[in-house]
C-alpha cells in the first residue's frame, strides 16, 4: 500500500476531523492545518497518538510549505453566524486561501481539492441545482463575504488548472450535519437538536416553508475521497448532496419527535438573502463518481442526536 502524504486545511472542523480520519483510517499520512477559528482541538484529539497524524496551527491567509501529495482545501467558516462574524476575514480566507493552497500545490505539484459550496447558487431560480446553473447571488448582501469568496476560490481553481495546470478537483457541498457539529455553530441541524435537548423553544426563520437537502457527513466523506481519486480530467465542480428535500419545518418536527422533546416551536425573523430552497442534482457524481449518499435523514439525526447528548 502506498501512504499518501495529505494536507487538510480546516482539518479541525465539523467535516475536516471526519476526513482526517477516514484518510488516516486509510493507512495515509495525514497534515491537518487550522487556526482554530471555529474548529475545535477535541475534535481531533483523539487522533493526536497516531504518529501518523500531524496538527499545525497556521491561518490559510499566509503563505505555508509543506511537501503533500493531496491538500484538501477545507478551511473557512461554513455557518453564517460565523462567517458574518467577521466577513472581510471570510472573503481573504477564501481567496487569499484558494491563492496560497494553489500555489503550494503548484510548487510541489501536489493535486488540490476545493471545498465549494450550493451557496454558489445563491437563492436559486433552477431547481433542482445542477453544476451547469450560474447561480442567483447577492453580490453585496451580508451572505456575499461567503458566497462570494467562494465563488472566487472556483475562479481561481479552474485560472490555476487553465494557466498553471494545476491538478485540481471541485466539490460543491450542500447541507451537510453529524457528529462534531459545533452545538454553537447556529446551523439549523445543530440548533434544533440542541435545543430539543435541552426542551428549549425551536426557533424556526421565517415560516419553516424553506427547503434544504441534508447530507450526513459520512456520505460526504466518500464522496469527497472518490472525487480526489477520480481521473485527471474530472475536474467538477460537482455537487456533492443528499437531493432529498425536506422544509426547515418538517426537519423541526422530525428533531423533536426523535428527541422525544417537550420543545414548542417559535418563528423568528427569516435573515435577509435566506435562500428558499435547495436540492442538489447528482447525475453528474452518480455518472463520473459512482457516488450518491446512503445515510437516510432519520438515521443520521439519530446518530448526531447521540453524539449531542454525550456532549451537552
Ligand atoms: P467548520 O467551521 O467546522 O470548519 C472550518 C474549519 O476551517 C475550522 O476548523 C476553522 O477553524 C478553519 N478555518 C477557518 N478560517 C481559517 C483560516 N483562515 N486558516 C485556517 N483555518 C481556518 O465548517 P465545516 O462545516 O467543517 O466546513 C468545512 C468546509 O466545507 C468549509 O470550506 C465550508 O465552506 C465547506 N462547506 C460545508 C458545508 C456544510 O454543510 N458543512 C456546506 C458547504 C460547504
Ligand atoms: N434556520 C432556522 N433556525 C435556526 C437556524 C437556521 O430556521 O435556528 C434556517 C435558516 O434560516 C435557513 C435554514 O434553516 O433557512 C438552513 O440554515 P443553515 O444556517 O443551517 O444553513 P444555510 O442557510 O447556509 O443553508
Amino acid at each position: 500500500m502506498v501512504r499518501k502524504k495529505i494536507l487538510i486545511t480546516g482539518g479541525a472542523g465539523f467535516v475536516g476531523s471526519h476526513l482526517c480520519e477516514r484518510l488516516l483510517n486509510e493507512g495515509n499520512e495525514v497534515f491537518s492545518l487550522d487556526n482554530f477559528f471555529t474548529g475545535q482541538k477535541e475534535n481531533i484529539v483523539h487522533l493526536l497518538n497516531n504518529p501518523y497524524f500531524e496538527l499545525i496551527r497556521h491561518d490559510v491567509t499566509n503563505p505555508f510549505l509543506i511537501e503533500a501529495d493531496e491538500i484538501y482545501n477545507l478551511a473557512c467558516p461554513a455557518s453564517p453566524i460565523h462567517y458574518q462574524y467577521n466577513p472581510i476575514k471570510t472573503i481573504k480566507t477564501s481567496v487569499m486561501g484558494a491563492i496560497n493552497m494553489l500555489d503550494l500545490a503548484m510548487q510541489i505539484n501536489a493535486k488540490i481539492l476545493q471545498a465549494s459550496t450550493s451557496e454558489v447558487y445563491g437563492d436559486p431560480l433552477v431547481h433542482p441545482q445542477s453544476e451547469s446553473y450560474w447561480g442567483n447571488v447577492n453580490p453585496i448582501g451580508i451572505r456575499s463575504c461567503y458566497d462570494e469568496g467562494k465563488r472566487s476560490a472556483e475562479t481561481l481553481f479552474m485560472d490555476y488548472k487553465r494557466h498553471n495546470n494545476v491538478n485540481i478537483r471541485i466539490i460543491r457541498i450542500f447541507n451537510t450535519y453529524g457528529p462534531r457539529l459545533h452545538p454553537h455553530d447556529g446551523r439549523v441541524v445543530s440548533n434544533f437538536i440542541v435545543q430539543a435537548l435541552k426542551n428549549e423553544d425551536i426557533t424556526i426563520y421565517g415560516d419553516g416553508q424553506q427547503t434544504r437537502s441534508f447530507q450526513y457527513v459520512d456520505d460526504l466523506v466518500e464522496g469527497m475521497i472518490k472525487t480526489m481519486a477520480a481521473p485527471d480530467s474530472f475536474t467538477g465542480p460537482v455537487n456533492l448532496g443528499n437531493p432529498n428535500e425536506f422544509t426547515i419545518l418538517e426537519l423541526a418536527e422530525k428533531v423533536i419527535k426523535l428527541t422525544g422533546s417537550n420543545s414548542k416551536i417559535i418563528n423568528k425573523p427569516l435573515p435577509s438573502d435566506d435562500p428558499l430552497m435547495r436540492q442538489p442534482d447528482i447525475s453528474l457524481a452518480k455518472k463520473e463518481l459512482n457516488w450518491e449518499p446512503k445515510t437516510e435523514l432519520d438515521e443520521g439525526l439519530i446518530k448526531t442526536i447521540e453524539y449531542f447528548k454525550s456532549i451537552i
